[in-house]
């Protein structure tokens, strides 16, 4: 493995998934459903195999039904307008949306400015692009980004900024005002944004705004999302950006190389769903806060800190009122004390004295999985 990226090892999801195969545990770790989205977009999908829609090499940019499905989401939900033949690009995920986001706008050297904790593979797509990462700390118990040091960090060198809203994995929910002084930032600096906004529809307090809905936003900022959380089908890997032309364009060229196209049927199945009415919307979210409030009172009982989240599939805690001070010893050690699977925060912070006590648990589960999660959880006390 090159230098460049022999400090990265295996990823944190699928080292604590294989544990808590290999234990038995309830997975708490990575985040994916353990119930698949709706019955109709898996019958679409099907169906678009049988049909032979997408068994072969769909085109390079997507599917038109899907691009213009992504384009009338983005119109229908934040009034945004995107050109589906010159301004949407279908990706393999949010990842490869990431990854040739990156290595299409970075040169070596460049500077990223990154809200962290981040996401795992926002570092590692630096490191492949050469560019040096410098963090944005959010800190507990609000995890909230500081401007002053956001300025601060602003350097000749800077490139671009890469926000993640709704956060994984605090559960931050970027405000307008926030998201207003980021955008001053970015254009007095002239900085690119690549946006990271896969949890887009699972806010249960405030609402989520686009980043390249604010004045002089849309022209710098890429956006990225996908159908895994959305949708619950995080296998089918269809994730997409909308942008610029001449930003789409800069990706699409990483792209052809990366994986040059994928997810044939499963395109089609996800134009279908992004079709679904408000209500289908309205209850994936309603689901996930019940959830999000069982798992966070279930912590809390345990006797864990629980910093509540705003969206995502996560909840961040504090083990140090256990009288522990290691997260990544606590998650490794969990599965065995009480059969439960967690992720350390500190993987995810170069500033590791900011996470050393942070850990995640995903309530996109069952409810009778999060109940016996919280019984077993009760043992550490
Ligand atoms: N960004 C964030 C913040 C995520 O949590 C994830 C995991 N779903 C991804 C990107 C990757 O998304 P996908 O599965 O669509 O590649
Ligand atoms: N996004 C998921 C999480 O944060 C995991 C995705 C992955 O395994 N790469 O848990």
């Amino acid at each position: 493995l090159n230098r460049r990226l022999a400090a990265f090892g295996t990823t944190i999801f699928a080292e604590m998934s294989a544990l808590a195969a290999r234990t038995g545990s309830i997975n708490l770790g990575q985040g994916f459903p353990d119930t698949d989205g709706p019955a109709e977009i898996a019958e679409a999908a099907s169906r678009a195999v049988l049909a032979g829609l997408g068994n072969q090499y769909p085109p390079g940019a997507g599917v038109p039904e899907l691009r213009t499905a992504i384009a009338a989401h983005q119109q229908r939900f934040y009034g945004l307008s995107y050109d589906p033949d010159t301004e949407v690009l279908v990706t393999a995920g949010a990842t490869e949306a990431i990854a040739a986001a990156l290595l299409a706008l970075l040169e070596p050297g460049d500077e990223v400015i990154a809200l962290e904790p981040f996401y795992d593979s926002y570092a590692a797509c630096i490191a492949m692009a050469g560019a040096v990462r410098v963090p944005l700390t959010l800190r507990a118990p609000d995890f909230r980004p500081d401007l002053d040091a956001l300025r601060d960090a602003i350097t000749p060198r800077t490139r671009l900024l890469l926000l993640n809203t709704p956060h994984n994995p605090t559960g931050t929910v970027l405000t307008p005002a926030e998201l207003a002084g980021i955008a001053e930032l970015a254009v007095r600096h002239d900085l690119l944004v690549i946006t990271d906004e896969v949890y887009e529809h699972l806010v249960f307090e405030g609402s989520h705004t686009p980043l390249a809905s604010l004045p002089g936003m849309r022209e710098r900022t890429v956006t990225i999302s996908s159908a895994g959380k959305t949708y619950s089908f995080t296998g089918w890997k269809v994730g997409w950006i909308t942008s610029t032309p001449e930003l789409v364009t800069a990706v699409r060229s990483v792209k052809q190389f990366l994986t040059y196209v994928s997810s044939g049927p499963f395109q089609y199945a996800v134009a279908e769903a992004l079709g679904l009415p408000d209500s289908y919307y309205e209850g994936l979210r309603a689901d996930l806060a019940a959830k999000r409030d069982l798992l966070s009172d279930g912590l809390a009982a345990a006797g864990f800190q629980v910093y509540r989240p705003q969206g995502t599939y996560f909840v961040t805690t504090d083990i140090a009122p256990l009288g522990e001070s290691d997260g990544i010893a606590f998650c490794r050690a969990l599965p065995e004390r009480c059969g439960v699977v967690a992720i350390p925060n500190q993987v995810f912070y170069d500033d590791k004295s900011a996470g050393a006590t942070q850990v995640r648990w995903a309530f996109c589960k069952k409810t009778e999985v999060l109940r016996e999660a919280v019984d077993r959880l009760r043992r550490l006390a």
